[in-house]
């Protein structure tokens, strides 16, 4: 099943102890299977290091016996990162068991976190210090930090908080050559040389694996809204953002679009459901508002958001959660629409990212070249709009056979992409490259980046044992 010398495999497994290295089929297909099953990929050894030292040593030997590695986290990567190839010659690292907080300091506002820690684990950790962590994502159940730090996660906390790259402070990585970069400083402040940390966030496991980090952390908010508003079109909701940056500022802590199409899908899909508002909009906008200062402020800036809204004719209706469990609900409408295109048939994805102002001419074009290339099929958009960030998700016709559309994945994502690109925009704007972006990436990037990007990689990993096929 593998090239890899099964006595290499035995030095490898000693490394961690027997207990802690999978070698059975059913133990580690689990390891080659991704969220949206577009890969399957298989490894004759799966590694579970329980200290920074037994990853410095899986590495060291990987790179002497010229040994290809795939990290993996939580495995929730929607871009095929965290798996490894179909042929069975990469060793996949675990970092599951390298899961403590090691401090939380809340005068400093920072946690040190090792990178196998569950992102939701990590909210209760920080909850119970009487601080939050911002990060928010759907899979926050099982994907884990070093996974967030090496995808540059975003999520809906971005507007306010930045990604994953801007709440990290320090990290500890092991590199290929089973050194340890140990960076783990807790300063706002440092212009000391090359920010090499930043160099690991957003890498995806090509140039070494995130041990530990320390992240940001915040007060809890005094007070926190949550409002929906229908609105005719996406320059309306761009107007309405704009009336709530301009009043909110640093408080207005998520502004998410979403279309009709997303919104009766997930409406559909999700127990219990209540349409937000009575009437019927083209398209929604989900507005969070938090406040250092106290529930009221929170609650007079959502309503006068709303009401300026109304009033400008950028919103034509609007309802503000009544309770927790109705602001809940609001956020589950957004958060279901990924599962809630399933039952719909099959689908194809796009995570872009234009500027701020550029998001309503991006849905006019892309729309039409929808239509184009696959007449009927039906537009799921919604996103963070606030970043510039959208899911232009596209379901197949009503009726369609799913294979004669899922044929169509590559027109389909020249199509979306070509106006991405003219709009100045990004083609990976939350969920990284991994393998399925990694062709486009390399025809289409700048020449000089792309050149630059393989001697960084050259000079950490001269083995090229990490994560290969991947990003680049
Ligand atoms: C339902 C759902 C919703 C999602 N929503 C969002 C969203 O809103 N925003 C968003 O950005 N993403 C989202 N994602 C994608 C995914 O959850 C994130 O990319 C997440 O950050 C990945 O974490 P993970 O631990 O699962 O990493 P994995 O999937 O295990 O790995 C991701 C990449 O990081 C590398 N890696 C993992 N751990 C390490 C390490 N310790 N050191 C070095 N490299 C490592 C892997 O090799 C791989 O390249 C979503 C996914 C799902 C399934």
């Amino acid at each position: 099943m593998t090239s890899i010398d099964p006595a290499l495999l035995d030095r490898f497994a000693a490394i961690v102890g027997e207990a802690h290295a999978l070698r059975a089929e059913a133990d580690t297909s689990p390891y080659g299977q991704e969220p949206r099953g577009l890969w399957t990929g298989r490894t004759p050894l799966v590694l579970k290091p329980g200290s920074v030292d037994e990853v410095s040593r899986i590495l060291a030997l990987a790179t002497e016996t010229r040994t290809p590695v795939v990290p993996q986290g939580g495995n929730t990567g929607l871009v095929g990162g965290q798996v490894p190839h179909a042929a069975a010659n990469e060793i996949v690292v675990s970092l599951s068991r390298l899961n403590r907080v090691r401090e939380i300091d809340p005068l400093s506002n920072t946690v040190t976190v090792e990178a196998g820690v569950v992102l939701e684990a990590l909210h209760r950790a920080i909850d119970a210090a009487d601080r939050m962590f911002p990060l928010s994502l759907a899979s926050q159940g099982s994907c884990q930090i070093g996974g967030n730090l090496s995808s540059n996660a975003g999520g809906t906390a971005v507007l306010a908080y930045g990604n994953t790259r801007e709440l990290c402070l320090g990290v500890e990585v092991v590199l290929p050559t089973g050194e340890v970069f140990d960076d783990l400083r807790k300063l706002k402040k440092d212009n000391t040389g090359y920010d090499l940390k930043n160099l690991f966030v957003g890498a995806e496991g090509t140039l070494g694996i995130i041990t530990a980090a320390v992240l940001k952390i915040f007060p809890k908010p005094r007070g926190r809204e949550v409002g929906w508003a229908g609105v005719a079109s996406p320059e309306a909701a761009l107007a309405l953002f704009g009336v709530a940056t301009e009043l909110a500022g640093s408080n207005l802590t998520g502004f998410e679009l979403i279309g009709k199409t997303p919104l009766d899908f997930s409406l559909r899909f999700t127990d219990n459901a209540v349409p937000p508002l009575s009437g019927e909009w083209p398209w929604h906008v989900l507005i969070e508002i938090s406040s250092g200062r106290s529930p009221e402020d929170a609650r007079s800036l959502i309503e006068t958001i709303l009401t300026e809204g109304i009033e400008k004719g950028f919103a034509g209706d609007a309802a503000i959660a009544e309770s927790l469990a109705h602001a809940n609900a609001f956020w589950a409408l957004r958060e279901n629409i990924s599962e809630a295109q399933k039952p719909e048939g099959a689908s194809i994805k796009h995570d872009i990212s234009v500027p701020v102002a550029s998001v309503p001419e991006f849905i006019a074009r892309a729309a039409v070249a929808v239509e184009a290339v696959s007449p009927g099929a039906r537009v799921v958009c919604f996103g963070h709009m606030g970043d510039g960030n959208l899911h232009y998700n596209i379901s197949q016709p009503v009726g369609a056979d799913p294979k004669a559309f899922l044929d169509l994945y590559r027109p389909m994502n020249k199509a979306v992409h070509d106006i991405v690109r003219d709009l100045n925009g990004s083609i990976s704007a939350e969920h990284g490259i991994g393998q399925l972006k990694r062709d486009e990436l390399l025809a289409t990037a700048p020449a000089v980046g792309i050149d630059l990007m393989r001697r960084v990689k050259a000079a950490f990993d001269p083995a090229g044992i990490m994560n290969p096929g991947k990003v680049l």
